[in-house]
């Protein structure tokens, strides 16, 4: 499990890596926004997010990377006097919070229930193809499957719903997520290059109508 911690206090951030890595996380250390949004990628499983940071705030941060589809879990670290913010911070689309001075043993328990919730939520598997909802990644038998973004979403909208799904609704859901203009010719080809890569035989094309998994 790695961890991506944002704290610009660097005996906070030295004591809490020290804790983390001997807990057996690995952590990245970054201490302000410019340097978090650099170290981020989909091998974090979790984000402990100072809030008052030299160039910016953290709330902001989780705002906007909320807004970009990332699902990883954030746990706030706030100060005493930032509780207001705690508020705004889950309302962005934070998990959790803690208040410093906060205790170890407490921490770490909030950290094991946030991942041990988004191991539960955020995966599917159907036809032995596994979604990885919060990193947005998809594998067959562990390995990940090289899907575009559209392609991703594609699929997740297959695969999580069992019935039709219907052009005009795959349409309305790239369109949401990507806020660029897919057309109806689009989405055949990107339907079609996502049959290549999953197998064909999983998505059935219903004449006139739109799409549907087959396991
Ligand atoms: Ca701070």
């Amino acid at each position: 499990m790695k961890i991506l911690l944002v704290e610009d206090d660097s005996a906070l951030r030295s004591a809490l890596e020290e804790l983390l890595n001997r807990e057996g996380y690995d952590v990245v250390k970054t201490s302000s926004i410019r340097s978090a949004k650099a170290e981020m990628n989909s091998d974090i499983d979790l984000i402990m997010l100072d809030v008052g940071l030299p160039d910016g705030d953290g709330v902001s941060l989780c705002r906007q990377w909320r807004s970009e589809g990332m699902q990883i879990p954030i746990l706030f670290l706030t100060a005493k006097d930032e509780e207001l913010d705690v508020v705004r911070g889950l309302d962005a689309g934070g998990n959790d919070y803690v208040t410093k001075p906060f205790r170890m043993q407490e921490l770490l328990s909030r950290i094991r229930a946030l991942l041990r919730r988004n191991q539960k939520e955020t995966t599917i598997t159907r036809s032995g193809i596994t979604l990885d909802k919060a990193k947005l990644q998809a594998s067959r038998e562990g390995e990940a499957l090289q899907l575009t973004v559209t392609e991703y979403k594609i699929l997740a909208k297959l695969i999580s719903e069992r019935s039709i799904i219907t052009r005009a609704a795959l349409l309305e859901a790239l369109w949401d997520v990507d806020s660029r203009f897919i057309d109806d010719n689009t989405l055949s080809v990107h339907v079609s290059r996502l049959r290549e890569k999953v197998g064909g035989s999983h998505i059935k094309t219903i004449r006139g109508v739109g799409y549907q998994w087959v396991d």
